[in-house]
């Protein structure tokens, strides 16, 4: 939210490096990666255009109407600490964030095109429709203003919000020793694969993004598919078999009714 252009590079170095990963050491056979990956860079490039103009618009609104005073500031804590209690707090807005726009059939609507990736792979990370960014960058300055949450920890978040959420949608599996502890505090590929199941009471469970603890917490955690990882059907919820094939598809899918999508809602 603050630096782009460290955030940029940071972006970069993680995106390629996840990439090389999945290429190396493939979960399973993407045969869709061409139109998908087309589609997923446009919608990247028309989040990132949105965010350039209106984040700094935001900022300035943030800056002039709180002065970095907030609830938090008012504690009196050192930085590190304020820095720490802003990260748990971002991160537990992005999950609720996340379940309120898989609750409310509006926001399910522009959220479904995240959802209705056919394949998972790091490129999926970045398939959002450019109103559902837009609305999560004015949920989050929101919270800045509110707590007074200070501009290192927007940034670290970020950071931790962008390299996280590409982790669990790339195409690789760890290894199960691995899995088990890593899973215990940041949400992995295997845990993040069952809430994009076409199954809507799978795809209505593990929200995270970064942290693990939330499901665990406010108990929509589902450790295990219905089916088991190889019966997984990924796709849009409440669909057997729907995917959008132009841009067009995935940019006016808010606007279009789908038979069997209610379900998911
Ligand atoms: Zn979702």
């Amino acid at each position: 939210m603050i630096d782009f252009s460290l955030r940029i590079s940071i972006f970069l170095v993680a995106f390629s490096s996840l990439m090389a990963w999945q290429w190396y050491s493939p979960r399973g056979t993407l045969l869709q990666w061409r139109q998908r990956w087309r589609h997923n860079l446009i919608l990247l490039m028309l989040g990132a255009l949105c965010v350039r103009l209106i984040q700094p618009v935001l900022l300035s609104i943030v800056a002039l109407s709180n002065q970095g005073e907030g609830w938090l500031t008012q504690l009196g804590l050192p930085l590190w600490a304020l820095v720490l209690i802003s990260i748990l707090l971002l991160d537990c807005l992005i999950y609720w964030q996340h379940r309120l726009f898989h609750r409310v059939p509006l926001l399910w609507r522009l959220h479904r095109v995240h959802h209705s990736d056919p394949e998972l792979d790091v490129s999926s990370a970045i398939r959002f429709h450019p109103v559902e960014i837009v609305m999560s960058l004015c949920i989050k300055a929101t919270a800045v203003w509110l707590f007074g949450i200070p501009v290192e920890a927007v940034l670290i978040f970020d950071v931790l919000l962008n390299a996280s959420a590409m982790f669990n949608h790339t195409n690789v599996r760890l290894s199960p020793r691995l899995e088990k502890w890593v899973k215990v505090l940041v949400v992995t590929p295997d845990m993040h694969r069952i809430h994009h199941s076409r199954i809507s009471e799978e795809a209505n469970s593990n929200y995270g993004f970064f942290l693990s603890i939330w499901d665990a917490f406010f108990g929509s955690k589902r450790p295990e598919a219905m089916n088991g990882d190889e019966g997984l059907n990924i796709g849009m919820p409440g669909t057997k078999a729907y995917q959008p094939n132009t841009l067009g598809d995935l940019l006016l899918m808010p606007l279009k009714n789908f038979k069997k999508s209610r379900k998911s809602e």
